[in-house]
Parts: C-alpha cells; sequence; structure tokens
C-alpha cells in the first residue's frame, strides 16, 4: 500500500471553503530577538472537516490557531472566513465573529475561576446578547450534552481536569459556532478523560461543526478528515487521513502523547 500525494484541487471538488489561510506569516520581535513562527501557511479548510494538525512544540500551530480565529492578527497574509476577509472587519464585527462562528478550546481550558461551570457556559450567550433565561436552559443543555448536567454549580477548582475540559467545551458551544478550534484539548488529561472529549468532538463533527485541531494523539488523528504536518512555521505535509495507516507508536518510539502517525513506506516519526 503506498499514499497517494494529496491532490488539492481533486480534494476541493464539491466542497465549501471556510476557512481560508493564505500566505499567512506572523513574526514576533522582542527587543532584538526576531521569531518567524509562521513563514507563510496557505491552506483551505472545507466546512464539516475534522483536521488534524501536527507539529513539534514551537513549530508555530497555536500561533496557527490565533491567526484563524481573530485573536491575533498576521504580519503577511490573510485569512478568510466563509470568504469574508477578516482584516476587512472593524473590532465589533471581528468580536461578532469570534462570539458567534467560531469556538475555543485550549490545552489548560482557561475557564473562568470565580464563575460556576453553568456561569463559563452561558457567559458567552450573555455577550451575544441572549436573555438570561434562556442562556440558562441552554446551558444546561449543552451541559448535560458533555456529561455534567449534575455539576452546573461546581467552580473550576471543583471539578476534574477532564470535567473542566468539557466544560470548557460547553462553553465553546455556546453560540453553536459553525467552527470549533481546538488547540492540543487532551494534552493535559488522563487517557479515560480524554477518550470523552474524543467522542463529544467526533459527535459534533458528525453533527456537522468543523474542527481543527491541534494533537498527536491517535484517537483523533484517526476520525479525522485530513492531518496537516507543521514543521518550523511551514506545512511540510497534508494527507487525507483515509491514505494513511495510523499505527500506535512502539515503545521507545512514543512522544509525548504516546502515539504517532506513520505513513507505511516510511519510517521515524514523519510527523516530527
Ligand atoms: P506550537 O503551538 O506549535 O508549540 P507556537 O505557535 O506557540 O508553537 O510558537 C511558535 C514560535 O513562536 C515559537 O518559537 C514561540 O516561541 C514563538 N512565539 C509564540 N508566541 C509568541 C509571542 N507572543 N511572542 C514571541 N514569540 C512567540
Ligand atoms: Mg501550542
Amino acid at each position: 500500500m503506498t499514499e497517494s500525494p494529496f491532490n488539492a484541487a481533486e480534494y476541493a471538488v464539491g466542497k465549501h471553503i471556510l476557512v481560508r489561510a493564505q500566505g499567512v506569516k506572523k513574526t514576533y520581535q522582542r527587543g532584538a530577538e526576531i521569531t518567524h513562527a509562521l513563514k507563510g501557511i496557505d491552506l483551505e479548510l472545507f466546512r464539516g472537516e475534522y483536521i488534524c494538525v501536527m507539529g513539534p512544540s514551537g513549530s508555530g500551530k497555536s500561533t496557527f490557531f490565533n491567526m484563524v480565529g481573530g485573536l491575533d492578527s498576521p504580519t503577511a497574509g490573510r485569512v478568510f472566513i466563509d470568504e469574508v476577509d477578516m482584516a476587512q472587519l472593524n473590532a465589533q464585527e471581528l468580536a461578532f465573529l469570534r462570539c458567534r462562528k467560531i469556538g475555543y478550546v485550549f490545552q489548560s481550558y482557561n475557564l473562568n475561576s470565580v464563575m460556576t461551570a453553568l456561569e463559563n457556559v452561558t457567559l458567552p450567550m450573555t455577550f451575544a446578547g441572549m436573555h438570561a433565561d434562556e442562556a440558562r436552559e441552554r446551558g444546561m443543555k449543552l451541559l448535560g450534552m458533555v456529561g455534567l448536567g449534575d455539576r452546573w454549580n461546581h467552580r473550576p477548582k471543583q471539578m476534574s481536569g477532564g470535567q473542566q475540559q468539557r466544560t470548557a467545551i460547553a462553553r465553546a458551544l455556546a453560540n453553536a459556532p459553525s467552527l470549533l478550534l481546538c488547540d492540543e484539548p487532551t494534552a493535559n488529561l488522563d487517557f479515560a478523560s480524554g477518550k470523552e472529549v474524543h467522542r463529544i468532538l467526533r459527535e459534533l463533527n458528525e453533527a456537522g461543526t468543523t474542527i481543527i485541531c491541534a494533537t498527536h494523539d491517535h484517537e483523533m488523528l484517526a476520525v479525522s478528515s485530513r492531518m496537516v504536518w507543521i514543521s518550523g512555521g511551514e506545512i511540510e505535509r497534508i494527507a487525507v487521513t483515509r491514505d494513511v495507516q495510523i499505527v500506535k507508536a512502539s515503545l521507545g518510539d512514543v512522544d509525548d502523547s504516546g502515539a504517532t502517525a506513520n505513513v507505511p513506506q516510511q519510517t521515524g516519526a514523519s510527523h516530527a
């Protein structure tokens, strides 16, 4: 079995582009120190896809997510969401886009520590102008969906890492975003909690949410539609997941996630 090379034009046929990154570069400057975190990323993400982004620490994954999510702006290049150039939006339009169209899930959960699970989940609804009763009802429904219906009154400190991450997923879904950005969502979780997060993300994708996820977790890779490898701020490789054989790393070859994705005819850690 050999891997067929990724043919972007063929893959795009009949698909609706949700995100288009065009020549995205990001340079950070701190004093005399200049870091070229992204060196020109071109990537199209289609509606309904589940894309896993891989790459070693420092390769630019989070920086790329920040650009796609409109949390930061590129030094050069453009990001389009639904063919709208994010650079053309004013502050209010950008806030609307971030609040309504994009959900964010981070490795470290980023919950508000003084708020209950329900308050965390309903906060973005309040920002979006939803009535408090409706927000509460929707918040309870979302917490129920991630298996936390009975924990709505708990604060982050009273929850396990897995429960906090599930709360963060419910919060990300507050305003029914079309795009979910997950930056290493299971990196801090134990195996069972990670599995639960996989299941939730898979179900969300099956229900129509487009997901882009930075991960090395082989269970997530397995359910993805495409895999993208980033190295040194550049896209190194793109593959359609069904063309790639995903294998668990053998002992001695284990990276920090405990899994790797190898292509049959290649050896070694091709992704990192
Ligand atoms: P990854 O998520 O793949 O680990 P990052 O996108 O966080 O990588 O970082 C890419 C590079 O950009 C790294 O060299 C990192 O040190 C640098 N970097 C990230 N954010 C900043 C920042 N705010 N200021 C300066 N350098 C940064
Ligand atoms: Mg990162």
